[in-house]
């Protein structure tokens, strides 16, 4: 084939060159391929015709498998075989302590602070292990389309951290697969059924699979998404209707004993399919037999519907406070978009449509509709639709702010701000003579750093000192369009500068990002009183601090008796008050130090000149501060 030609996306292409891109579902249980042909966007199946390529990965003896031959090897070789390993993305050694007992692999304790399973080709990260599933949906492209691939849109759940959307990234470079954007999950659904196109307003994205169940609510606005809240379960799916269904069927065959794990699998099994049979039948029929357990009867329609009812209306207590969350109520939501093999079963359909008041939209398959729309938007990026402005944007879903005295929280770029987006800020040094400044950067919504997240910690050294105030230290925070964030310092008046690309310290879940959205709600205002505390303590500080060091340079020289004695007691004022938890109070002993001091300002200024006059540079004076 010819030398492949890679350029920026967006620039126009000739009419004849079709640009190849695809769009990658890298999904917990399932992964699909899609791409636009003809102007229609499809899911590309493997040699057998199957459309969706099970995430798992077994390391086997001689070679690496993916998909349904791996899937057979699970039972046989569980340790070797991988799987939902989505779960494990981003996540550190520590985090996955916590998995504990219900995973079946070992992992490695090696120093990394990466977590690694243990398997007999070695340790592997998760990103390796999702790597080899993107390699096998790249070689299925390459297969079905020829070898000029120009990149992928990826797609992630909403609530996926930097870290976990950083271990995305690396897999597919790892697989060798350009990236042309990752692109959150439920905007994907809205793109496929082409809601980015339509009314604005608000979107709910209802995404119910195997084993998890995401609420997304999208606001569209000027074609842009905004997350305006996520919610869920990571422990809900059609699992566990399987699951209910096959309990019931152990109490219609009268079955008292523990049923041995082997029948439990067998019972899931024709379970689940039963359970599949009925997206379209009213009943089905269902014969076991197996071991000492013998049973034949009928599940109909509305026996399933009771059965698993409880389980829906847990997904339905979730959208309701995702709604909330969201400040929006059902009325507001315009579309209602099924996403995910369980939302077949009709009676979810029904109860969703009962809740929103509103169809679903179940015309694309729910399976595919992520894949569908990763795909759109990879044709768009690839540069196919000259002219074409619909460049989906997403939104950054925690602020992104830098740590300043006093242990709070800045914020430099807000919570559900378009990306990419790059914003930045002044900030000055705090002592004088100070030649260096840490940086250090915190992802959330709280006043204070330490409820905050910490992403990074940077220091930029070596500009020249000078007096409190007067360096200008600009600090920029770069998200790129993956939602990946870099942040730089450069002090304006010398040029020298530093800055980092944020791997943030791996592993926040998806419910602690929930947790801090929600704390800071709840927190707002205690948070508003101990950042105007902090302020003023800060404030206070700095002031004694200055007030001392002036002191021991010229206050014996410069002040009599009488002026010191009323110096040091609004001093004694202000440091008492300063370890009290009241601002105004803080405030104000701050303002009675100042007027004390005020005439003392007035003469140190002269001072400084007449000593400036003499020969001496007032640069000099502060540089004596220098510690
Ligand atoms: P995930 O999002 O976890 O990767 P999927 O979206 O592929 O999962 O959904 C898998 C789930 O969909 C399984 O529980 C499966 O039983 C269920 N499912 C697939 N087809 C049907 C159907 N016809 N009726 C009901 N459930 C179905
Ligand atoms: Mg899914």
């Amino acid at each position: 084939m010819a030398l492949l030609q890679i350029s920026e996306p967006g620039q126009t292409t000739a009419p004849h060159q079709h640009r190849l891109a695809v769009g990658i579902d890298l999904g917990t249980t399932n992964s699909l391929v899609a791409t636009v042909r003809s102007a229609q966007a499809q899911t590309l199946p493997d040699e057998n015709g199957h459309h969706l390529l099970p995430s798992v990965v077994r390391y086997g003896e001689e070679v690496i498998e993916v998909g349904d031959a791996a899937v057979e090897h699970a039972v046989k070789d569980p340790s070797n075989t991988i799987v939902s390993v989505k779960r494990l993305m981003g996540r550190a050694a520590a985090d996955l302590k916590s998995l504990g007992e219900s995973s079946p692999y070992e992992f490695s304790t090696g120093d990394s602070s990466v977590a690694k399973i243990k398997t007999r080709s070695g340790d592997v990260s998760a990103v390796e292990v999702s790597a080899e599933i993107l390699k096998t949906l790249k070689n299925r492209a390459i297969a079905t389309l020829g070898d000029d691939l120009v990149g992928a849109v990826i797609t992630v759940p909403a609530y996926f951290d930097d870290a976990q959307r950083q271990a995305t990234k690396d897999a597919a470079r790892l697989a060798d697969l350009n990236v042309l954007r990752l692109l959150n999950e439920p905007t994907a659904a809205a793109v496929a059924y082409g809601l980015d196109t339509g009314q604005e307003g608000v979107i709910a994205i209802y995404d119910l699979g195997g084993g998890t169940f995401d609420i997304s609510i999208l606001r569209l606005k000027q074609g842009v998404f905004e997350v305006l809240a996520t919610g869920g379960d990571s422990a809900l799916g059609g699992d566990d209707f399987d699951h209910v269904i096959a309990e019931w069927m152990l109490q219609q065959a009268a079955y008292k004993k523990t049923p041995s794990p082997s029948l439990v699998r067998l019972l899931m099994r024709e379970a689940r399919s039963a359970k599949e049979q009925l997206a379209s039948d009213n009943e089905v029929n269902i014969k076991v037999e197996a071991e000492d357990f013998k049973w034949q009867g009928v599940l109909s329609l509305s026996q399933m519907r009771d059965l698993i009812e409880p389980l829906i209306k847990k997904t339905i207590m979730a959208c309701r406070r995702s709604l909330r969350d969201a400040d929006v109520s059902a009325e507001d939501v315009l579309e209602v978009v099924m996403v995910g093999g369980s939302t077949r079963t009709l009676a979810v359909r029904e109860m969703v449509g009962e809740f929103f008041q509103r169809e679903p939209l179940v015309s694309i398959d729910p399976d595919k509709v992520v894949a569908v729309g990763a795909a759109l938007q990879a044709d768009v990026l690839a540069g196919n639709k000259p002219g074409d402005e619909m460049l989906l944007l997403d939104v950054i879903p925690l602020s992104l702010g830098i740590e300043t005295m006093g242990g709070l929280s800045e914020k430099i770029i807000y919570r559900n701000t378009p990306i990419p987006v790059a914003k930045a800020q002044d900030f000055t040094t705090y002592k004088d003579g100070q030649t260096a400044m840490a940086v250090h950067v915190v992802q959330g919504e709280r006043e204070l750093v330490d409820d905050c997240r910490s992403l990074a910690r940077f220091d930029l050294r070596g500009f020249p000192p000078s007096v409190a105030g007067a360096a200008r230290i600009r600090v920029t925070y770069q998200v790129d369009a993956d939602g990946l964030l870099t942040v730089s310092a450069r002090e304006e008046n010398s040029g020298v500068e530093a800055s980092v690309d944020v791997k943030p310290s791996y592993g926040l879940t998806d419910s602690e990002i929930e947790t801090m959205l929600r704390d800071s709600m709840d927190h707002a205002s205690d948070d508003m009183h101990s950042r105007m505390l902090r302020e003023q303590q800060v404030e206070a500080e700095r002031v004694v601090e200055a007030l001392d060091a002036a002191l021991k340079k010229d206050g014996d020289e410069l002040l009599s008796e009488e002026e010191k004695g009323n110096i040091s007691e609004a001093r004694e004022l202000l440091v008492n008050a300063k370890a009290s938890d009241d601002s105004e109070n803080i405030k104000a002993a701050i303002k009675k130090l100042e007027n004390a001091c005020a005439d003392y300002v007035a003469r140190r200024m002269n001072s400084n000149i007449r000593n400036a006059m003499q020969g001496h540079s007032v640069e000099e004076y502060a540089g004596k501060d220098q510690e």
